[in-house]
């Protein structure tokens, strides 16, 4: 794409062939530059949404000064939210310790000896235990189960014929997305509004979801509907991922 011309394909697919001046403003300093395209020499960071959608843009920087800085930033931001147990991976490690030490404690281990066996201390397995529900007793052995473990032990069962589904694993990954951005202060000015419609066992849940992209003018909508409110409102998390990713183009 080195050729001097300016390209007519990405005219093309703006839509309706539209151009219009626009302001872009650099996220890190706020320079602000008026035009039709991003202005040269400017970095455009994006984030891949998947499954083949559009990309979601997440800022322009008008320098690559300006783009470290945001970077770090951001880093700084990520490190903070997760200081307290660390990265996705030491999540995915404490989940994974946790259902070990289970086992052992099921086996009649104590916890001192499981957090040995599994190189955790015990007062962080304890802890760890704790938060999962898991009671263990003063002398450091599995307490009785609580009448509600035992019902954990069953299927899930089948929903009732009108009985909520659960969210779409995709639009509940977009929620965690969603709030991420928000977090992180890509989305601006999220609202939310449900309502309900059709009678009791045939109940249709709306939700509505409306935001800012920073840096851009407009505040864009996404819809959800689904017979549980939890499902709506993640249907529209997604919808409204769309429209931003078109938004941010
Ligand atoms: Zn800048």
């Amino acid at each position: 794409m080195a050729s001097g011309k300016p390209g007519p394909s990405t005219a093309a697919s703006r839509p309706f062939g539209e151009r219009s001046e626009r302001s872009f403003f650099c996220r890190s300093c706020k320079r602000a530059h008026r035009g039709l395209w991003v202005p040269e020499g400017w970095y455009v960071v994006e984030r891949a949404t998947g499954g083949g959608a559009r990309h979601l843009r997440l800022g322009l920087y008008c320098s690559l000064a300006c783009l470290e800085r945001a970077a770090a930033g951001h880093l700084a931001e990520a490190q903070a939210l997760n200081a307290h147990a660390g990265q996705a991976d030491l999540m995915r490690d404490k989940a994974r310790t946790v259902e070990r030490a289970e086992t052992l404690l099921h086996q009649g281990m104590t916890i001192r000896a499981a957090g040995d066996a599994l190189e955790v201390p015990t007062s962080t397995l304890r802890h760890w235990l704790r938060e999962a529900g898991v009671r263990v007793g003063p002398d450091g052995t599995l307490t009785a189960p609580a009448p509600e473990p035992a019902a954990q032990e069953l299927p899930a069962p089948e929903p009732a014929p009108g009985a909520g589904q659960p969210a779409d694993p995709e639009d509940q990954v977009a929620l965690g997305e969603l709030n991420h951005l928000i977090q992180l202060g890509y989305l601006t000015d999220i609202t939310w509004s449900f309502d309900a419609d059709g009678p009791a066992h045939a109940r249709v849940f709306r939700a509505v979801a409306t935001a800012r992209l920073s840096g851009v003018p407009g505040e864009m909508t996404g819809t959800g509907s689904a017979s549980t409110k939890a499902a709506a409102k993640a249907a529209a998390a997604r919808a409204l991922l769309e429209a931003a990713a078109q938004r941010g183009q």
